[in-house]
């Protein structure tokens, strides 16, 4: 057996992310021992049923008193709570890190409540599906996908030391590490995930609303491009709301550009400019075309999954 990265791991909130990380570091024989601690009931009964933890609690404090890696997996505007229900239980010297999909306020929230002697460096798994809960984990999410860590401004040694051995266990997990500051991380993925997500939600509420097409035929018809929007828009509500309330600066940037691209759109649209749409549809499709040759389509690589990047 390999030398464990983490003696022991502690995951607080456990549900798609939190137990692929659990499940992850197992097979990889990244971790030693694991501690859960999440606030439902529901899930703690089926994370001790599933047994792949060594401890499952409700009690936060208790799961990350020995931990030598705690993993906030949350949703984001739970990281505060979380992070304060842990103050004071942290283990002298231990890696406090989370997987939100939004870096600043976690961020913030971590270092609020961790102690001077821990290393708080944020993170977030480029991988994801639109189930929710224990049962919808697999170690095999974090493959060949990216994960994002950003660093606090720190350059001594053992901060140094504490971001190469975090960095080594998500390669162990399968995962290519990236490191980024953390407003950066909140712009990028404001245009590459959280837009995309506003866009399916809308289109569908739209075509949900609107009168004169029928239910029926939303269905029947949704092959012609709905479909792709309305397994975004399955993605989960809590998890979504809490992206867009902590992110709301680089989203409003993006969807301000965004408004303005769609009207010079249904400008062309409107005045005939047949070379404007084309210009722009062969474009987008490069784009498409170079997501595929970097290996981060969807369809492949992913297990019969989705590895969507929330
Ligand atoms: P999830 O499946 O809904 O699981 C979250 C779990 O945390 C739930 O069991 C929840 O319990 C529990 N919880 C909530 N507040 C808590 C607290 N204060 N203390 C302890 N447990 C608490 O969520 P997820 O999809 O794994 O997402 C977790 C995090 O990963 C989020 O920050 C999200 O932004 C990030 N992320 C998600 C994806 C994705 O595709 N889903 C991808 C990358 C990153 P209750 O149900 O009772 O609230």
């Amino acid at each position: 057996m390999s030398t464990p990265t983490y003696p022991k791991m502690a995951v607080v909130g456990c549900g798609l992310i939190g137990s692929s990380v659990i499940r992850g570091a197992r097979a990889a024989g990244a971790v030693g021992a694991v501690a859960v601690a999440d606030a439902s009931v529901v899930a703690r009964q089926r994370i001790a049923e599933l047994g792949f933890a060594d401890s499952v609690t409700g009690d936060v404090a208790e799961a990350v008193k020995d931990a030598d890696l705690v993993v906030f997996a949350v949703p984001v505007m739970a990281m505060d709570e979380a992070a304060k229900a842990a103050a004071g239980a942290f283990k002298p010297g231990c890696t406090i890190t989370d997987v939100g999909s939004v870096k600043g306020a976690p961020a913030e929230a971590m270092a609020a409540h961790a102690p001077q002697s821990c290393f708080v460096i944020p993170g977030h798994p480029i991988a994801g599906t639109e189930q929710s809960g224990p049962d919808a984990g697999f170690a095999e999410l974090f493959h060949n996908r990216w994960t994002i860590l950003t660093p606090q401004a720190r350059t001594d040694a053992d901060y140094q030391a504490a971001v190469e051995r975090l960095t080594e266990f998500w390669t162990r997990l399968g995962a290519n590490v990236e490191l980024m500051d953390e407003k950066h991380h909140d712009l990028v993925l404001a245009v590459t995930s959280h837009l995309p997500h506003l866009i399916a939600y809308n289109i569908v509420g739209t075509a949900a609303d609107l009168e004169g097409v029928t239910r029926g035929e939303v269905m029947k018809y949704s092959a012609g491009g709905f479909r792709d929007f309305t397994r975004i828009a399955a993605s989960d509500p809590t998890m979504w709301r809490d992206v867009f309330l902590a992110n709301k600066d680089a989203v409003l940037e993006i969807l301000g550009r965004f408004t303005e691209d769609l009207q010079a759109l249904s400008r062309a649209i409107r005045w005939g400019e047949g070379d404007k749409l084309f210009e722009l549809f062969s474009r987008t499709r490069d784009i498409r075309r170079g997501i595929i040759a970097a290996g981060q389509e969807t369809a492949e690589a992913n297990f019969g999954r989705d590895h969507r990047a929330p």
